[in-house]
């Protein structure tokens, strides 16, 4: 307890949302479009790695692979490349010692590997989260706008039947100020007929009418699933300003009393203003993926400020690792030195006893997943 920079917390992890590991060789080109939410190249001359999350690579990879600690990016890669990137991947997930995963199968990337191909990968559990936009946009392309309103409901109970809950990128695609209620079948139907007109136009069924956004959430809190909800960071399509969560106090006001919870994911920068609603509203919880690796030296604050004020029941650990197998290394590294660091704070000024600390380690590390997901085995 004493070295707190060496010591980590071991626990088994449920890690309650991320999207897969890409197991095909990857150039290192691909390998840094893959470690940053930019869509575009770094400016000529410079390196997109060199950054929080290159340090975190160096620091917590390069060892998992047989390197010195802080070994160079570039030795990374080509020894990365040189065992290659099933071994690596296979290496790097094991290091996490996570026993569940939760996959959200909604990006299309055929990259990405089934929840099946995963578990395989990883030599863990892994369960299915549904992203309701995306189902939305494959029904679309085969139904007409009556018969999508009439059919999603349905396609998405039977779609998640095996699965444990389900997301929205409503953030992305318009914002958190929307209405509380349930839009009207009438209105409805009116969006998606313009729905399919513009789509006929343009050839895609993009969804980003606030209705049929609106529609799509409400069909997913019909079904009594965990509704995830993207917050805050993420690539260039989200209007920060409006993903901050506490724009969404309407809706958790008009949901409270429906038995459905609502999993903010990654926070950042809103982690104070998720925390405050996780404490205020008994349906919502959150978690700092995403910037558990982006981070690098700095995950420990957002760890922190997430602990600040909810309850300890309402905190969650997620990676939200995307293609990179260093994703899921950085965050679980990251998280189990983060949050031994700030416990033995708490045990060294009295704030808790060490029993204190390994039980709200275990609450935030896998427990909490466990009890809102209903993962027992
Ligand atoms: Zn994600």
């Amino acid at each position: 307890m004493t070295d707190a920079s060496s010591r980590r917390i071991d626990l088994p992890l449920v890690d309650h949302h991320c999207h897969g590991v890409v197991d095909a060789e990857l150039s290192e080109a691909e390998f840094r479009d893959l470690a940053t939410e930019s869509g575009w190249p770094a400016p000529a001359g410079t390196d997109s790695l060199d950054s929080p999350f290159g340090l975190a690579v160096r620091r917590f990879c390069a060892p998992v692979l047989g390197l010195e600690p802080n070994a160079p990016v570039n030795e990374y890669l080509a020894h990365r490349r040189s065992i290659g990137a099933v071994e690596a991947n296979s290496l790097l997930l094991r290091s996490t010692g996570t026993s569940d995963y939760l996959l959200d199968t909604g990006i299309r990337d055929a990259r990405l590997p089934d929840p099946a191909a995963m578990a395989v990968r990883a030599d863990a559990r892994v369960r299915e989260i549904v992203r309701i936009e995306s189902l939305a946009e494959d029904l679309a392309s085969e139904s007409t706008a009556a018969g999508f309103v009439a059919k999603f409901p349905e396609t998405l109970a039977a779609r998640t039947r095996e699965a444990v809950g389900v997301k929205s990128i409503i953030a992305y695609r318009h914002g958190f100020d929307i209405p509380a209620e349930r839009p009207s079948g009438r209105e409805v139907l009116q969006a998606a007929d313009e729905w399919f007109r513009t789509a006929e136009g343009s050839g895609s069924f993009r969804v980003t009418d606030p209705v049929l956004l609106r529609f799509g959430l409400w069909s997913g809190i019909d079904t009594g699933l965990p509704v995830q909800l993207h917050t805050g960071y993420g690539d260039s399509d989200v209007q920060l300003f409006r993903a901050d969560p506490s724009r969404l106090n309407p809706l958790f006001r008009a949901t409270r009393s429906l038995g459905i919870d609502f999993m903010l994911l990654h926070c950042y920068p809103f982690i104070r203003e998720a925390g405050i609603l996780a404490q205020v509203f008994p349906h919502v919880y959150l978690d700092v993926g995403l910037v558990s690796h982006y981070l690098g030296p700095s995950a420990g604050t957002a760890i922190r400020q997430a602990m600040e004020v909810a309850p300890f029941s309402k905190i969650l650990y997620s990676s939200d690792s995307y293609g990179l197998a260093e994703h899921y290394a950085v965050s679980a590294a990251s998280w189990r030195t983060s949050f031994a660091a700030l416990m033995d704070g708490w045990i060294a000024s009295g704030w808790a006893t060490a029993d204190d600390a390994e039980r709200i380690a275990s609450m935030v590390g896998s427990e909490n997943a466990r009890r809102v997901y209903n993962l027992n085995p």
